[in-house]
């Protein structure tokens, strides 16, 4: 039997380089998305991964930052794949890039909803069934955004740092019932998200890289497959960024 991995917002980007791993690790994987844009590009990623890999893959749409469809994903993901849930990536997120003069109260509200509350959502209707099976592990990604200061981003800020902190506490809790809890937060990486930003910004940023590179999806990817196989490794915060931050 497969293992079930489960991914939000795993039809673009990071989350969809991240099924596409953990289809190659053996994973059957549950791809979660909102926009109806994103249909047909999520069942092709699905289709991709069931003949490359061999696993069974579910498409769920579905806005996570509301709690009733964090609840169906998961009911659907048992109901199909059984009641052992091995992986979840809390990975679904957006940005509002604005001045927090400009910004609204509706903007900055949906930001949270999305990048922090979702998080706690999912983790709060997977969880009773990793307890139950005594084995889980937890991937929240975060952003270099969570541990510095980013003008225009301080929406964004607040809601990543509060995932490295949701992280640690769960870690601390659930770790001695054999749940593993990390994060990862990237620094730059070039998906739609990054394609969007201000392309001037982007790359005066670019500069102060050390390794003189944008990332890849892949590097963010690699190192989920490492966080799912450390062990020993709980409550931790991995920064894939290039050298742009060293914490
Ligand atoms: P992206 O390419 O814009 O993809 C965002 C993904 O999130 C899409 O799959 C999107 O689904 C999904 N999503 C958005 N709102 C959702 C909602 N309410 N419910 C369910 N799914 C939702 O972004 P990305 O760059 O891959 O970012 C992925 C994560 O990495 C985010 O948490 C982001 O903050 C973080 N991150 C990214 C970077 C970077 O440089 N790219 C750096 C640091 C951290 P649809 O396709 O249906 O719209």
């Amino acid at each position: 039997m497969n293992k079930t991995a489960i991914v939000t917002g795993g039809s673009r980007g990071l989350g969809k380089a991240m099924v596409k791993k953990l289809a190659s690790m053996g994973y059957n994987v549950v791809v979660n998305f909102v926009s109806d844009r994103s249909r047909e590009g999520t069942l092709e990623l699905i289709n991709d991964i069931e003949k490359e890999y061999n696993v069974k893959g579910l498409a769920i749409q579905g806005d996570v930052s509301d709690y009733d469809t964090c609840k169906r994903l998961i009911d659907e993901t048992v109901k199909v794949f059984g009641s052992k849930i091995d992986v979840l990536v809390n990975n679904a997120g957006i940005d509002n890039n604005k001045s927090f003069l400009k910004i609204t109260p509706e903007e900055y509200t949906k930001l949270v909803n999305v990048n922090l509350m979702s998080y706690l959502h999912m983790t709060h209707v997977a969880l009773p069934y990793m307890v139950e099976h005594k084995d889980g592990n937890i991937i929240n990604i975060a952003s270099i955004g969570g541990m510095m200061g980013v003008a225009e981003q301080a929406d964004y800020c607040a809601a990543k740092s509060g995932v490295i902190g949701f992280t640690r506490g769960l870690a601390v809790e659930f770790g001695p019932r054999n749940i593993r809890v990390n994060c990862i937060a990237p620094g730059m990486i070039w998906t739609d998200m990054l394609r969007q930003a201000d392309q001037n910004a982007v790359a005066a940023l670019k500069t102060a890289i050390p390794l003189g590179e944008i990332g890849e999806v892949n590097d963010i990817a690699d190192c989920m497959e490492y966080l799912i196989n450390a062990k020993y490794v709980t409550g931790q915060t991995i920064s894939p960024n290039g050298g742009i931050l060293m914490p």
